[in-house]
């Protein structure tokens, strides 16, 4: 538990989903797996081991997935995984298009009721679509095998890497990229240009579109082009949504 000083000064949001093999995985992914390792009655103590994918549940992509000469997680500097936080909520649009994007208008309409951008902003997407976490092919939006979830458009992520220093952007679906745009153009540009990303973000209703801030707190992996993160937000009681 947090100490009552530091209750009563913020609230700590976990933007995180739980890992296992129940979870959805990306298409063509396999699900996490884990063996016994350790036995009480043979080692006497309990361990497993892991098989999961870098990028299942909630993770953070580095530079490396998308760029030869990225950075891989290890590299990223521990100040750039934290961040003021900023939601922009396209869950209206979201909830009878499976296929909206986040669009300069988006953030244009952001700056109008919040003002600029905070320095070293860390960007989230708000499409409502965590709730479907429990139903894969809701999840993916799979209709006929072809898949839909909303995304970040080219166009909008194109303008923060040229006119802001936001060092991340984040979704509560599976992909920075819409899932219909064919070869990641989203992963490319904003990964290429040395930012990170999250995907699988939980919890976003219970964060207000400005004021909190964001700790992407990630293990330290050498070479990991991506890898599961615990997500979480402060927000300051008087920033409550
Ligand atoms: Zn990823």
């Amino acid at each position: 538990m947090l100490s009552p000083v530091f209750n009563a000064a913020c609230q700590v949001i976990d933007l995180s989903h739980a890992y296992s093999a129940a979870a959805p995985h990306y298409p063509g992914d396999r699900p996490i797996e884990r063996q016994q390792a350790g036995m009480r009655a043979r080692e006497g103590f309990l361990d497993y081991r892991l098989d999961m994918a870098e990028h299942c549940g909630t993770h953070l992509d580095a530079p490396l997935h998308f760029a030869e000469n990225g950075l891989a997680v290890d590299g990223i500097p521990l100040a750039r995984l934290m961040g003021p936080l900023v939601v922009i909520d396209i869950s209206v649009r979201a909830q009878h298009d499976p296929d909206a994007q986040v669009e300069m208008s988006d953030i244009a309409d952001w700056t109008r009721r919040h003002g600029a951008l905070p320095p070293g902003a860390i960007m989230v997407m708000r499409s409502g679509w965590s709730a479907r976490w429990n139903d894969a092919a809701r999840y993916f939006g799979s209709v006929n095998g072809s898949h839909h979830s909303p995304g970040w458009s080219l166009a909008a992520v194109t303008h923060l890497i040229e006119k802001t220093d936001a060092v991340g952007i984040g979704v509560d679906t599976a992909s920075i990229d819409p899932f219909i745009a064919a070869d990641f153009p989203v992963h490319r540009a904003w990964l290429g240009a040395g930012r990170w990303a999250l995907e699988n973000l939980n919890g976003l209703d219970q964060v207000p579109e400005q004021g909190g801030w964001l700790v992407a707190a990630v293990a330290r992996i050498t070479g990991a082009t991506g890898f599961p993160a615990r997500v979480f937000a402060f927000v300051p009681n008087w920033n409550k949504p």
